[in-house]
This record gives structure tokens, C-alpha cells and sequence, in this order.
């Protein structure tokens, strides 16, 4: 795709995504809300592991694990690695969806070649497959930096891109929790798909989880899976014990 098609494309992409239908195919194969009108909200979140070590956020984690509540981690291979028994934990629990965030989150998977673009991907999900006995289907690239040419060589590995609407910002320690709760109320639409972190990184969003379900669930809200939305994707089996 030339670079002016795909700025126009980027235009296009917030009309498209607010009509009151859903698209049945993404612009240019980024899914930035599930295609639903239900009332229904994807909570994702991203576990970054680049140079430095990161952990997992376990009060997010042990928040939602303890109301039943279903909840998506994009989660980068080195995170997966320096992380096992955690991640191996997380996989018991068949309402965790655990997917592919590249395996050394490079901050712009733009400017890699495309075999670089496809190492990254494939022992991202050699790792997680054989930590958690996930095969992951979806992927989300570092930062949200896409364009055609990415997404197409991750879509032809078999993968669906998931990205979002809007971004929480939980990585800045200037947002507070009453923010992520106000925001997330304010803005959330049918399908949407919420991304926070639970790489140590999202500063004040377990502090907010309790507020934004309770919140989200008043207003008539249910929790999914995206795998559930995206027909085309096999969700993930239940690991065995
Ligand atoms: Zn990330």
C-alpha cells in the first residue's frame, strides 16, 4: 500500500469505527473495537518486557481472576520467559486469554525487514506455547506503530491484529485512577476493547479496576474475550492441568 492510500485510510478509520454498525472487515486490518453492537468490553492488557526486566502486576490480576472476570494479556515473549510461573498460573484459568505482543518489543516493528517482522512473532508464540501450552491468535504491535506492510506479514502467520479505539495512558504516572475511571466510563462503546498494563507500568490502574467494572457492569456491561467476536480466530483450549 502506497504511504498516501494509508493516510487516507488513517482518516477514514475513526468515522468508520463510531458508525453505528459494525465494520465487517477493519480498514486496513488493525481491529480497533470488536464488530458488535452488544454491550460487551474487552479488558486487555499489555505485558512490555523490552531491555529491562518487567513482573507481573499481580493485584490486577488477582482482582479480575477472583471475580470470574474474562480479561486478554498481549504478552512479549522475554516477559513470558522472565515471567514463567506466573504466566504458567494466569494459563489454568480457561476465562484468560493469553496472545502474542512480539517477542522483544521493539519500539517501531516498522522498521524491521520482514523476517525480522516474523521472528518476532513466531518466538514470541514458540514461547508462550511452551510456557502456558497457549497457541496465541492474536497480536498487538509495541506501541500500536503498523502500517500495511506489518500487518499483512502478521496476518499471513494466521494471526488477527487487535489493537484499540482510544488508549487508557496508564503507562504515564500522571493518570490517575479517578481518570482512568471517568475516562473509561465517559468513552466506552459497544465492542470496545480497553488496553492497560500489567507490566508493573500501568501505575494506578488496579487501583481503578474495581471502580471501572463496577461502573462498566451498572451501565450494562459484560466482559468477553475477543477470540468470542472475531470468528474467523480458534479460541485458545483451556490448558490441562
Ligand atoms: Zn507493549
Amino acid at each position: 500500500m502506497s504511504m498516501p492510500s494509508l493516510f487516507l485510510s488513517a482518516l477514514f478509520v475513526g468515522p468508520l469505527v463510531q458508525a453505528a454498525l459494525p465494520p465487517v472487515e477493519p480498514p486496513d486490518g488493525i481491529i480497533r473495537r470488536l464488530p458488535t453492537a452488544e454491550k460487551v468490553v474487552a479488558l486487555t492488557f499489555d505485558a512490555c518486557e523490552a531491555g529491562k526486566r518487567a513482573t507481573l502486576d499481580h493485584a490486577i490480576t488477582d482482582f479480575l481472576i477472583s471475580k470470574g472476570i474474562p480479561f486478554t494479556v498481549f504478552v512479549s515473549g522475554r516477559f513470558v520467559h522472565d515471567n514463567a510461573t506466573a504466566m504458567r498460573d494466569l494459563a489454568t484459568h480457561p476465562f484468560v486469554e493469553i496472545e502474542n505482543h512480539s517477542w522483544s518489543h521493539p519500539s517501531d516493528m516498522r522498521t524491521l525487514s520482514d523476517a525480522d517482522v516474523r521472528a518476532e512473532v513466531l518466538r514470541a508464540s514458540t514461547e508462550i506455547y511452551s510456557v502456558t501450552a497457549r497457541k496465541p491468535h492474536l497480536f498487538r504491535f509495541p506501541g500500536g506503530y503498523a502500517d500495511g506492510r506489518v500487518v499483512a506479514l502478521v496476518r499471513d502467520l494466521g494471526f488477527e491484529v487487535v489493537h484499540w479505539r482510544w488508549a487508557e495512558g496508564d503507562p504515564s504516572r500522571g493518570v490517575s485512577a479517578d481518570t482512568l475511571v471517568q475516562q473509561t466510563l465517559t468513552k466506552t462503546r459497544p465492542g470496545e476493547v480497553l488496553i492497560f498494563h500489567v507490566n508493573g507500568r500501568g501505575w494506578h490502574t488496579a487501583e481503578a479496576l474495581p471502580a471501572i467494572v463496577d461502573g462498566l457492569t451498572a451501565a450494562g456491561y459484560q466482559f468477553v474475550l475477543p477470540s468470542a467476536y472475531l470468528p474467523q480466530i480458534h479460541q485458545q483450549a483451556p490448558s490441562t492441568p
